[in-house]
């Protein structure tokens, strides 16, 4: 009889592995065991900084932390499990009971539901401002406010804010700044060059690409970073599997060049629609207003994929009829990932909903996918018939 237990639980295991793979391995394990009790000891003392339990540290998450850390041109980075979580984490680690934010107004829907719902009720007030006015966020600053967030460009509206005088402003008042920069990610704008503090990332859109992980990011200073991962990061437990920061890894290799070309598509998509006749206007960071787009052209390296218009119609139904015609353009929520995707605002009312709204219902939201920009430019063209001219 062979011996089960040694076939099951030892045979061919670690200490056998000499080749060398050009992909990091996959170290989907749960713990890490140690030889001797006094290296497990010492483990103890810095979970931080050493493999334990994958809940804190994993070698496979830890090759993708320490890579978006540096692309940001920071000390260090956590990756978590979405992007909602951290900002949570990032957030939470900042104010107690009677501290103050200001955040920008229309900010990512759950980044305003963690102070409208969740911190509210732990007796932290915010005050939100008006995205492309970065003086009056400056003048929303009171003396118990500890925290600034700020999201450049937000992606609805694509307000900017000028993140070097507000992080000017903040840092001798010992005010933290945390920035979504999701929009440009840590390649597109340097936010921590600016002299933000902290930057957060949702990885399910651009960093990883590929539309098939939920991630997100947490970038800064070790200090920081240390703290934010020994209280919330561990107790809340936001940890990423091992198999999806290797995912993220294998997407992020392509990040500039999926940007590169996103970026081409983009130009030339925007260009059809400034010149359509159902489009009124087109948001996007580097489109309009001089001042503002300026400001954008001086933080952000990429011209983003992800853009709003508009359209000239009011007509829920001829919108709807729009978007459904769409074949390139998927209708859904997210973006930055490989397919091209269509949000119409209307569709966050009932359609014969009449009372006040967020956005406009004649807002729509483009996210431009890998598929050749004149593809997409005809699509557009043939489901806009139904925009009387
Ligand atoms: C998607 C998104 C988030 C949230 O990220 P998840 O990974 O979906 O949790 C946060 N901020 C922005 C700007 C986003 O687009």
């Amino acid at each position: 009889m062979p011996d089960l237990s040694e076939i099951l639980f030892q045979l061919g295991e670690c200490g056998e592995l000499t080749s060398l793979p050009v992909t990091p391995p996959i170290y989907q394990t749960s713990n890490f065991y140690f030889p001797k009790v006094s290296d497990l000891r010492k483990a103890f003392t810095n979970e931080f900084r050493t493999h334990i339990y994958t809940r804190g540290n994993n070698p496979t998450v830890e090759v993708l932390r320490k890579k978006l850390a540096a692309l940001a041109g920071a000390e260090d980075a956590l990756v978590v499990s979405s992007g909602a979580a951290a900002m949570s984490i990032a957030v939470l680690a900042q104010v107690k009971t009677g501290n103050h934010i200001v955040c920008v107004k229309n900010p990512y829907s759950w980044t305003e539901k963690l102070s409208r719902v969740i911190l509210q009720r732990f007796g932290v007030e915010t005050t939100f401002v008006d995205a492309g006015a970065t003086d009056a966020i400056i003048a929303s600053v009171q003396p118990n406010t500890t925290l600034i967030i700020l999201e450049s460009p937000n992606t609805f509206t694509f307000e900017v804010q000028n993140l070097k005088q507000i992080a000017d402003f903040a840092k001798p008042k010992g005010i933290t700044t945390i920035i979504d920069n999701t929009y440009s990610t840590p390649i597109g704008q340097h936010c921590i060059e600016m002299g933000i503090d902290i930057e957060v990332h949702s990885a399910s859109k651009y960093i990883n690409g590929h539309s098939d992980v939920i991630a997100g990011v947490v970038i800064g200073s070790s200090s920081k970073i240390e703290s934010i991962f020994q209280s919330e990061f561990m107790n809340l437990g936001v940890n990423i599997s091992p198999h999806d920061a290797w995912l993220i890894l294998r997407g992020l290799r392509t990040l500039p060049v999926r940007m590169r070309q996103i970026g081409e598509s983009t130009q030339q998509v925007i260009a059809y629609l400034k010149s359509a006749h159902w489009v009124e206007k087109v948001n996007h960071p580097f489109e309009g207003d001089a001042t503002k787009v300026n400001l954008a052209k001086s933080q952000m390296q990429w011209y983003g994929g992800l853009f709003s218009v508009y359209v000239k119609s009011n007509d829920i139904a001829t919108i709807e009829a729009f978007c459904e015609q769409l074949r390139f353009f998927k209708m859904a929520v997210s973006w930055g990932g490989h397919e091209s995707l269509v949000m119409p605002a209307c569709a966050f009312y009932a359609s014969d909903y009449n009372g006040l709204r967020k956005y406009p219902a004649n807002l729509i939201r483009f996210s431009i996918g890998l598929e050749d920009a004149n593809t997409l430019i005809r699509d557009m063209q043939q489901s806009a018939v139904v925009f009387v001219k």
